[in-house]
């Protein structure tokens, strides 16, 4: 039988079938591999969703995994896409929803990404995980490594939230903290890699945490009755997140499973470390490294994402653009969200919102269209013990 998928680089032609085992960067050219499914899924198989669970492996038509593979789950994905009708009428908008990721195991959407590359890794052989991290990718990747049996290595920055670094150590990955930002922890994840033969699963080093991501556009496709909504707003560091779904929208449309024009998709960042905002804003194909990162969103904590080309094309495709908040409207965004909506919204998720009141001012959101906020984390994981 001829793989279901094959690696493709992002940057140059190179095409890897069967893919690699344990694949990390293009051997070419260093770039990002993405996955290529070797056919869409008939529009038919959508019938056959409404009997399944309300996991992300409901869709495992459009996954990277074999038919008869059992995935590395924990019930992620699955989230609720919540009216937020309160906090739209302050907008002004009739049709404002919030994509509640932080209802994900581990509380934040970094489990999609997880289960997809520790099942993979897991059938691939690997006897050791480790991770750069700014907080939740650590906490996910010592809950998916406890669940395959393998076991991790945490890199996170000295400074992150407490309560992060407490869930990481519950699960049992071993924790190092690291002087700097993500960037610093990436380093000495490379040499951990090197030196004791861990694989790295580091944001687009490996291609399938962006296939468990891109579960969330067609989570947000199917919740809307098989319709794509016109904006979305989206929170973004390594951009995993926005790169899953921008490939998701596409293949929705390509594959005949929704008509009409995929949603423009909208980055959010701090203005404490915004590389894709300014790169989106001087008209630059790549970013290039933010100095001295600040922000309480550790998330959006990334000053030099490997996957800033690719990001910058998902905003350019989808004719969306990128906003800089100002940090003290994040807590502000942050508030807003859960007293008027009671989502336990995360730094992140409150960016989204100061974000929407930004793009309403300028016009870029009318009072009709359907606009998704990202709630990426939950906010408990930040607050102070
Ligand atoms: C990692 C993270 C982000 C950024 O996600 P990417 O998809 O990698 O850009 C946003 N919010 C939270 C809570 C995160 O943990």
């Amino acid at each position: 039988m001829s793989p279901r998928w094959s690696l493709v680089c992002s940057a140059c032609d190179r095409e890897e079938t069967p893919p690699a085992r344990l694949a990390t960067l293009c051997a070419t050219c260093g770039a990002p591999w993405l996955v290529h499914l070797a056919e869409l899924p008939e529009p038919t198989v959508k019938r056959a969703l409404e009997a399944r669970s309300w996991s992300l492996w409901r869709y495992r038509e459009w996954l990277p995994i074999a038919g008869s593979e059992d995935p590395v789950s924990l019930g992620e994905g699955g989230t609720p896409l919540l009216p937020a009708s309160r906090l739209g009428r302050e907008f002004g908008l009739q049709h404002l929803l919030i994509k509640d990721e932080s209802q994900n195991p581990t509380g934040s959407f970094k489990a999609r990404g997880m289960a997809a590359a520790v099942t993979r890794a897991r059938y691939d052989g690997a006897t050791a995980l480790t991770t750069p991290t700014a907080g939740n990718a650590g906490v996910a990747l010592s809950a998916y490594g406890r669940r395959a049996g393998i076991p991790v290595t945490v890199f996170a920055p000295r400074g992150t939230p407490p309560r992060i670094l407490e869930q990481i150590r519950t699960f049992g990955a071993d924790l190092e903290e690291v002087e700097g930002h993500i960037g610093d922890c990436g380093v000495r994840a490379r040499h951990h890699a090197a030196e004791r033969g861990a694989f790295d699963v580091s944001t687009l080093r490996e291609p399938y945490r962006i296939e468990g991501k891109k579960t969330m556009g067609l989570e947000i496709a199917e919740q809307l009755g098989w319709r794509f909504p016109d904006v979305v707003v989206y929170p973004a560091g390594g951009g995993t997140g926005l790169i899953g779904m921008w490939l998701a929208f596409r293949d929705l449309l390509r594959a005949g499973w929704v008509q009409g024009t995929p949603p423009r998709l909208y980055v959010v960042q701090s203005r404490g470390c915004a590389p894709v905002v300014r790169a989106f804003h001087s008209g630059s194909d790549h970013t290039d490294p933010w100095p001295d990162p600040d922000t309480a969103a550790v998330g959006l904590r990334v000053p030099s994402p490997l996957g800033g080309k690719l990001m910058l094309q998902a905003l350019r495709d989808t004719g969306g653009g990128a906003v800089a908040v100002p940090e003290p409207d994040i807590a502000w965004g942050m508030e807003r969200m859960t007293s008027a909506e009671a989502v336990d919204a995360g730094p992140e998720g409150g960016a989204t919102v100061a974000a929407l009141k930004e793009l309403v001012h300028a016009g870029r959101v009318e009072p009709g269209h359907t606009v998704v906020l990202f709630n990426t984390g939950a906010g408990w994981l930040y607050r102070v013990p």
